[in-house]
């Protein structure tokens, strides 16, 4: 495909997207189960954008918020399920649609789906994905710039938060002069960089460091792949509040030497949550998708069925397989 044709369609795309939204009265906003920077970030960003401009706005986050993300701005006004009639319904950050969790069981097919993800499913009416985007952030900051809505300081700071969580600080491999300059914006209009660097990526709660502890004492290697898992018991005995990973994959994947880095996270009712990072030579997101997940390429997740033990082989067998490592 030409780049101009390309650009064409996008144009089109976005003109209706537009008129869509600028004609709603009443919009909602959703994100994925077990949100991280970017999905509240963008969730919370662009509800608070097209509030700003005069519309009605529901948020709305399924799952749980992480305790990390508390000194978010409108953190407090994102409800666990939407209530009413919506005009539109605009779902950002999740690659399929059973990402929204509960969230979109009354929608049969949400209006606008706004993500980066390459394994973007397109259930969406219409269909927002730009896959050269950090984060799912950085699309909207470019486009509620574009077409004139409101950056308040609060839509600066959250819009800006999912950048910086998404790209880890704006170091992973996908980072653009794009995403510089669309950060740039962001700080001009108020963000504020350090402190949002500080809380989203540095700070880290004392049972935090004492469940990185847990895991990091379990760490095994089999080649150049590397793995660990977080059980139940890890969490209970340090205390850890949330059902994540407390960040541990990212400190994880700063290992060198290795290949793949794969973390289980256990979860209640015989799930565990499996995240991978890999070198720029392999591709994740394939395996993840195998188990129903989906994600980027040098970083992917899926939630799979078992206990711990059997999703750990089952997980690291196919790794292997499919990107053909550690096989000889
Ligand atoms: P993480 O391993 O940090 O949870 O996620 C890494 C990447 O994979 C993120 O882009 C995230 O959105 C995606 N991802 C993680 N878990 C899932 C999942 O269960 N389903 C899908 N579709 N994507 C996931
Ligand atoms: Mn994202």
């Amino acid at each position: 495909m030409e780049m101009n044709e390309t650009n064409q369609i996008e144009e089109t795309l976005l003109k209706e997207i537009f008129q869509k939204l600028d004609s709603a009265r009443s919009v909602q906003v959703i994100s994925h189960i077990r949100p991280d920077g970017d999905a509240i970030g963008s969730l919370i960003g662009l509800g608070l954008s097209i509030r700003e401009s005069g519309k009605n706005v529901q948020m709305v986050l399924s799952d749980g918020l992480p305790d990390v993300f508390r000194h978010l701005p409108g953190i407090d006004q994102v409800q666990k399920q939407g209530s009413g009639e919506f005009d539109l319904t605009i779902v950002v950050d999740c690659s399929d649609r059973s990402r929204a969790g509960d969230a979109l069981v009354n929608v049969p097919i949400p209006d606008v789906n706004i993500d980066h993800h390459p394994t973007n499913t397109n259930f969406g009416r219409y269909n927002l994905i730009d896959v050269n985007a950090v984060a799912t952030a950085e699309i909207i900051a470019i486009y509620l710039i574009q077409f004139g809505y409101p950056i308040t300081k609060q839509v600066a700071d959250t819009l800006l938060f999912g950048m910086i969580t998404d790209t880890l600080g704006f170091r992973t491999q996908n980072m653009t002069p794009r995403a510089m300059q669309t950060a740039a914006r962001l700080m001009e209009a108020g963000g504020n960089l350090p402190e949002l660097y500080q809380r989203g990526l540095l700070n880290r709660s004392f049972s935090a460091a004492l469940y990185w502890g847990a895991g990091l004492s379990n760490l095994e290697r089999d080649g150049k792949i590397i793995w660990t898992a977080l059980t139940l018991e890890d969490r209970r005995s340090t205390s850890y509040p949330g059902r994540d990973d407390a960040d541990l994959i990212n400190f994880l994947s700063t290992i060198e030497g290795f290949d793949v880095v794969i973390l289980f996270i256990e979860q209640e009712r015989n799930i565990v949550k499996v995240s991978w990072r890999a070198i720029p030579k392999y591709d994740v997101s394939k395996v993840a998708l195998h188990f129903g997940g989906g994600g980027h390429r040098a970083a992917a997740g899926a939630s799979v069925e078992g206990s711990l033990e059997k999703v750990q082989d089952t997980v690291i067998q196919t790794t292997k397989k499919i990107l053909g490592i550690n096989l000889d």
